[in-house]
This record gives C-alpha cells, sequence and structure tokens, in this order.
C-alpha cells in the first residue's frame, strides 16, 4: 500500500486552472538544477524573451513572480501606489473588488467606478471620474473578468489613462493567451497575468511587465515598498538583464520549465491562431447550449471566449448538476461567483482545454446530467457540430 497521491484524471472547464498539457508536465518533471546555474539564468532570459512575445511588449521589466496570479496582482500595486495615492478602480465582478482591497492595503485612496456584474466597464464613467479627479495617479481594471465572463475594452481604458496623466493597471490573468494581450499597442503601464488559464500551466506563477514610465514612478518612490518579498528594486538584482544574479528567493526553478514548455507551445501555435481556436471552441460551444435551450448569461459582443457564463434554468439544483458532472463524468465546471452565485455556471475553454474534444464532452456531459435531474433539454451535440463545419 502507497502512501504516493494519484489524482483523478480530470477534464478542467472551470475558471482555472486549466487541463495542463503532457508537455507542459513532462517538462515539469526534468531534473531540478541550481536557481544560480549558468545553464538556468539562460533559461530565465528565455522565458523573459517568450513573456515578450506572449504579451506583445519590448518592456525590459518583464517577468514571472514566483507566485500565482493573486501575486501578480499585488506586485503591480505595492510597486505603483504609495500612500496617499488616488487610484481610480473599475469593478464590474469579483477582481476589481480585490483591486480596491490592495489599494487600501497600500494607504491609498480608491475612487471605485462600478459597473453591473456581467457588464463591461462603462469608459464614460472613466472619463468622469477622471474629471472628478484629476489628481487620480493611476486607473486599475480587469481585461477579462473571469467571475462574469466578460472583456473590457483595454486599448480604451489604457488611452483614457494616458489622456489624464495617469498610468495603468490592467488584469491580465484569464486574457493572457487566450484573447489579444498587446501591451505596447494598448499603452498599459502594469500588466500581470497567471500561468494556469490560457497559458495552460500549473498554477503558481504569475507574469508581470512594467512599462518604463512605470519603472520611473517606481525608481522615484520616497516611500519603501511595504512588501520585501514583491518589491521590484530587490526583485531585479535577480531576474535583472545584467550577467550578475543575487540571491533573492529561491526561483520555483521546475514551474519555470513548466512555464517555459508552455510559451514554446503558444509560440509554435502562434498567437494568432490561438486566439482563433479559442473563438471557434467558444462558438461551438455556444451553438451547442442554446440548441439545448440554455442561454448565455452576458451579451454576445462583450463575451469572453475562454469562459463561458450560462444561466442555470429555472428548476435546476447547481450544485448537483456541478457534482454529477465531477463525479459521473470527471468534468469540472465553475459555479456562479459573488453575485452570480447559483445563477451561473462558468464554463472554461481556457489554453489547451480549449479543443473540440471538450467542447463535445461537457455537451454530453451535461445533456445527461440534465437530464436525469428531470429538465426538458435537446441535445446539442449537432449544432456544435456545425459550427465546427462551418
Ligand atoms: C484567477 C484570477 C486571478 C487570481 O489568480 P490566482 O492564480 O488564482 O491567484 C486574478 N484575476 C483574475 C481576473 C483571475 O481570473
Amino acid at each position: 500500500m502507497t502512501r504516493s497521491f494519484y489524482p483523478p484524471q480530470r477534464t478542467l472547464m472551470g475558471p482555472g486552472p486549466s487541463d495542463v498539457s503532457p508537455r507542459v508536465l513532462g517538462a515539469l518533471s526534468r531534473p531540478t538544477i541550481g536557481h544560480l546555474d549558468p545553464v538556468f539564468i539562460r533559461l530565465m532570459d528565455e522565458i523573459k524573451a517568450l513573456l515578450q512575445f506572449a504579451l506583445q511588449t519590448e518592456n525590459e521589466l518583464t517577468l514571472p513572480v514566483s507566485a500565482p496570479g493573486s501575486a501578480g496582482m499585488e506586485t503591480c500595486f505595492v510597486n505603483l501606489v504609495c500612500p496617499g495615492d488616488k487610484v481610480i478602480v473599475c469593478q464590474n465582478g469579483v477582481f476589481g473588488g480585490r483591486m480596491r482591497e490592495n489599494v487600501e492595503r497600500c494607504g491609498g485612496i480608491a475612487v471605485m467606478v462600478e459597473d453591473a456584474w456581467g457588464e463591461p466597464v462603462d469608459p464614460e464613467k472613466v472619463r468622469a471620474a477622471f474629471a472628478a479627479h484629476p489628481d487620480a495617479a493611476i486607473l486599475a481594471f480587469v481585461h477579462a473578468e473571469t467571475s462574469t465572463g466578460v472583456r473590457s475594452d483595454a486599448a480604451t481604458l489604457c488611452a483614457i489613462a494616458r489622456e489624464n496623466g495617469a498610468l495603468s493597471i490592467v488584469d491580465c490573468v484569464t486574457s493572457l493567451g487566450g484573447i489579444e494581450v498587446s501591451v505596447d499597442l494598448w499603452g498599459a503601464d502594469a500588466v500581470y497575468s497567471g500561468t494556469q488559464k490560457c497559458l495552460s500551466c500549473v498554477p503558481g506563477i504569475s507574469p508581470v511587465t512594467f512599462s518604463p514610465m512605470a519603472v520611473e514612478r517606481i525608481a522615484a518612490r520616497q516611500h519603501k515598498v511595504q512588501s520585501w518579498f514583491l518589491d521590484m528594486q530587490l526583485v531585479m538584482g535577480y531576474w535583472g538583464g545584467s550577467a550578475k544574479r543575487a540571491y533573492h528567493h529561491t526561483a520555483p526553478v521546475n514551474n519555470l520549465y513548466a512555464l517555459h514548455e508552455s510559451l514554446v507551445m503558444l509560440e509554435e501555435e502562434g498567437l494568432e491562431a490561438a486566439f482563433a481556436r479559442h473563438a471557434l471552441n467558444h462558438r461551438a460551444l455556444v451553438a451547442g447550449l442554446e440548441a439545448m435551450g440554455l442561454s448565455m448569461a452576458v451579451a454576445a459582443e462583450h463575451r469572453l471566449v475562454q469562459l463561458n457564463s450560462v444561466v442555470i434554468p429555472e428548476g435546476v439544483d447547481d450544485a448537483a448538476v456541478r457534482a454529477a458532472l465531477l463525479n459521473d463524468f470527471d468534468l469540472e465546471i465553475g459555479a456562479g461567483l459573488g453575485a452570480l452565485a447559483g445563477k451561473t455556471w462558468r464554463i472554461g475553454l481556457m489554453g489547451h482545454a480549449s479543443c473540440e474534444r471538450n467542447v463535445m464532452h461537457c455537451l454530453n456531459a451535461l445533456e445527461a446530467v440534465l437530464a436525469g435531474q428531470g429538465a426538458r433539454v435537446a441535445s446539442g451535440l449537432a449544432a456544435a457540430r456545425a459550427a465546427y463545419e462551418r
């Protein structure tokens, strides 16, 4: 009898983590080497270049933070926000609320711009907030709100920040690798992401990038960054471009092999092809769900292709359906969060999990489970198939 842990083989179609490709898992199991080994330093340089490619940026300060997406979020806020700074924070779901929490913990003043859950951030409200608070130093918003399945217009929002002499902090945790993230084109100043969503890597790493203007702001700080671990000035001693690398913390060596492999896979596929694949599988899933008689929670023009919010039909037991999917089909989908708890399911099609087989598996399983609960549903398979053949 072994005490080793063997997880079940699930299909991960929730809000993350997403299915990790066998190639990435293979990379993870390669021999651990020292985090200052010259071979490892070369890998770090490659990872940085691959992140610049994925984020479409030439920002020098681009690196993977050694902790999950939430730490990437915190890295951006603790380095850019000083006590007393005014930050306009857009909230249209769970993650905007966490941004506010970050601002306040940095001693900053959060000016909230609120939109309904399920709606994108309204640029007019952001303009009005800058008009009312011309001293706001930073605009913070979520590009892809995973809690609702909504995409906001990052290019427009970053431009509004620039027009008002403010920097922007953008949450791209769920967008990177699934839809366009063009840091330089947008003129975004601080962007963070995660590895476990559309990069389909294991959880626990958070890519971040800072524009030259953001770097200037960090360099001009009078106040020490309150987090020693996330202080970019210190982290750069290890991740910085110079040949001399100093110990800051022990990098998660094997996780970085995995990140490298997932980025190589993205490069091989090409960004445009990856975005097109996410869009196609989204169209097929939506066609199938609608043919079943289910409806989407978000208006078509604002939907994320990698995170699909579905309205739970009247009389259906939310938790029982998700439990049956998990137990009988090894399929994980997400529950609604916050204001949408009990009202929606969140079906992820992220990274390696965004494939035809998963779309068909999900439609098939959902149909069986709903029918088992006595709900009247049609089959969505033919409609999904037709979407692939168009
Ligand atoms: C998942 C997610 C995060 C947090 O990432 P973790 O890896 O769970 O810490 C932050 N923002 C958004 C939009 C997310 O989807």
